[in-house]
């Protein structure tokens, strides 16, 4: 057992009163569904999450994956808790009943993607990954692709990868050199992916890669790169795995954290070439890599938000325990007592609050833009995906990197002591801002595809949204400090939105300069935004007598402390945004 558990009162108060569930999953023409139900599966996950996954992290961090004459050995114990994970039925959960998922809406997905990624975010990749991979199947594989492999990817039967990067072509996937050739109805496939998650283990027969490979005849750069799906197994003609096809893994990366996702350098074609079947169409690859990435990429974004949460929870419990402070009569008093050591929690407690609220409204985004009968009303959602992905992204990992701090921080020497686990998330968090695109990459997709490209009018939309519970919040006794800090934020994100729309095209640097600061602008503000409605919500059920009054007095406190700690750091940000790239590109290369 761990000391791990799902909060679920924050989460049933985001579903209900953020998200909508039951209205969701109406609108959808899903009957059956509803937060009741919702709320037992998540139950169910949290007893399989701590049950059988926490246990594993400690010894996942200690002895993580190795590499034998089999290939990769993945952590002792992983396969035991994978295949429960797959018998259970976890794997499909999110995915259509036609190829065998439960086809329950992302948002629940999303929840109990937080409790294994909580549990432990090395085992859970795996299964980020296989989403990613079914995903890219689903909206590209030809139908005898989809036929011949989504069932077993879907079921968990077997795991799949992405193989994006080699190592002359990083962020810069314009130089991908891998090569494919045809031969007959398939591909000869040779090439070398470095730092591929997963991409070698032992707990499923197959292992379902999807690389990313120029054809002979590709022209160069992005528009030259086609995606193949090259399978560790050839499949036999009952669609069992048979021969061993030409992929290997030559090498397991040693790196910071999450020692028990095996990070794997793929050798393809050492003889004669994998085989492999092109998916999609030709030279369109990257394209069709981009449609699933707002999947993939709010998936890493929750990873942020989950190990935040993990971290959260151990120190609040350390600082119930320690003992520090004396009072007069002698006796010790805890931690908790100190203002400074509360700030660190408030801190922990209002961001994962407001980080969980966003990413849930967002996954509702996803849901409502795929289900909704409204065609007009799913391009509407649609468009607030796609603005919402790099800011999930980008704002809930580089949060978390602050909050796993925190979580440190509070525990003391203990804290950087590996025994306590706190440093464990320390150091696992630091992956979440680098790979599916580093922040910087995050950013420029905000600036440039996301309001660039349309002028800033989703944006805006948006904006205009938050600043009517802003003034909802104004106008109440208890909670207008709140409503003013949020229209403070509010403008600075419209001024910081107009800065780069008159500058952008001046100056090829301006973007590039003031973009992470405008993501991290924009992540406070739509976490005060979250947090705004929350508080609003709460006062609402608590002037009713209705909830859990403890539950609502603590969110309204929350909410008040992010007005106070997080939304000023927006108009921080706003100055830097402004201050424009001349001090950044001033030194030379040789100045630094
Ligand atoms: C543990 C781990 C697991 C991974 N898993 C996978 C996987 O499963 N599949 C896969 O394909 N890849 C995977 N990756 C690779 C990962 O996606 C890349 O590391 C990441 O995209 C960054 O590329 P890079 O390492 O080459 O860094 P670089 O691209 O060299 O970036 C270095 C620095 O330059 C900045 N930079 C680069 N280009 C720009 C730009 N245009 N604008 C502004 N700044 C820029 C970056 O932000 C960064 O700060 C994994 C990596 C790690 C470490």
């Amino acid at each position: 057992m761990s000391d791990y558990s799902y909060p679920y009162k924050d989460a049933e108060f985001v579903f209900n009163e953020l998200v909508g569930f039951d209205q969701l999953c109406e609108q959808a023409g899903l009957e059956e569904v509803n937060t009741e139900l919702a709320f037992a599966v998540l139950e169910e996950a949290n007893r399989m999450g701590t049950e059988v996954i926490a246990p594993l992290n400690v010894v996942a961090d200690r002895e993580g994956a190795s590499l034998g004459e089999n290939g990769v050995q993945e952590t002792p114990g992983f396969k035991q808790a994978y295949l429960r994970y797959v018998e259970d039925g976890w794997a499909g959960l999110g995915f259509p009943e036609e190829f065998g998922g439960q086809g329950m809406p992302k948002v629940l997905a999303t929840a109990v993607s937080e409790i294994w990624q909580s549990c432990s975010l090395g085992f859970s990749l795996c299964s980020l990954l296989t989403h990613g991979a079914v995903e890219a199947l689903l909206l590209h594989g030809s139908e005898e692709l989809q036929v011949t492999y989504l069932h077993k990817l879907v079921s968990g039967e077997w795991t799949g990868t992405m193989n994006l990067t080699e190592p002359q072509a990083g962020s810069d996937l314009a130089a991908v050199a891998s090569r494919a050739v045809p031969e007959g109805d398939y591909y000869r496939v040779t090439g070398q992916k470095i730092f591929i998650t997963w991409g070698d283990h032992q707990m499923t027969d197959n292992v379902i890669h999807l690389v990313l490979a120029r054809l002979p005849d590709a022209p160069p750069g992005v528009k030259g790169i086609s995606l193949f799906l090259v399978p560790k197994f050839l499949l036999d003609e009952n669609g069992e795995p048979g021969q061993r096809n030409d992929v290997h893994c030559v090498s397991l990366e040693h790196k910071l954290g999450i020692h028990g996702s095996p990070t794997c350098v793929l050798s393809f074609g050492d003889n004669g070439g994998a085989t492999g079947y092109l998916v999609g169409e030709p030279h369109r690859g990257l394209m069709a890599m981009f449609t699933m990435m707002n999947d993939a990429r709010q998936a890493v974004g929750l990873q942020g938000l989950s190990v935040s949460e993990r971290s959260y929870q151990q120190a609040r419990g350390w600082a119930m325990e320690r003992l520090q402070g004396t009072r007069s009569d002698g006796t010790r008093y805890p931690i908790i007592d100190f203002p400074d050591v509360r700030r660190l929690l408030m801190l922990m407690k209002s961001g994962t609050e407001a980080m969980r609220g966003l990413a849930y409204v967002s996954a509702a985004e996803i849901d409502r833009s795929r289900l909704s009968k409204d065609p007009d009303d799913r391009v509407r959602h649609a468009t607030r995906v796609d603005l919402y992905t790099p800011i999930v992204k980008g704002w809930l990992t580089e949060m978390s990197q602050e909050l796993t701090s925190h979580g440190i921080q509070v525990h003391g020497g203990m804290g950087y002591i590996e025994e306590t686990g706190s440093a464990q998330f320390y150091r696992d968090a630091r992956i979440t801002t680098i790979y599916e695109g580093t922040t910087a990459i995050q950013a420029n997709d905000l600036v440039g595809r996301k309001i660039l490209a349309d002028s800033g009018e989703a944006l805006t939309g948006l904006l205009q949204e938050i600043q009517v519970t802003a003034e909802e919040l104004i106008q109440t006794d208890d909670l207008s400090a709140l409503g003013h800090a949020l229209a403070e934020a509010v403008t600075a994100g419209t001024q910081a939105q107009q800065w780069l729309l008159d500058h952008a095209r001046e100056d090829r640097n301006v973007g590039g300069a003031a973009g992470v600061n405008l993501l991290m602008l924009l992540g406070y503000v739509c976490g005060g935004w979250v947090m705004g409605v929350a508080a609003l919500k709460a006062s609402g059920q608590l002037a009713a007598g209705a909830g859990d009054s403890s539950f609502l007095e603590a969110k309204q406190v929350t909410a008040r402390f992010y007005g106070e700690h997080y939304l000023p750091r927006a108009v921080a940000c706003l100055a830097s945004v402004q201050a424009g790239p001349e001090s950044i590109m001033a030194l030379t290369a040789g100045q630094f």
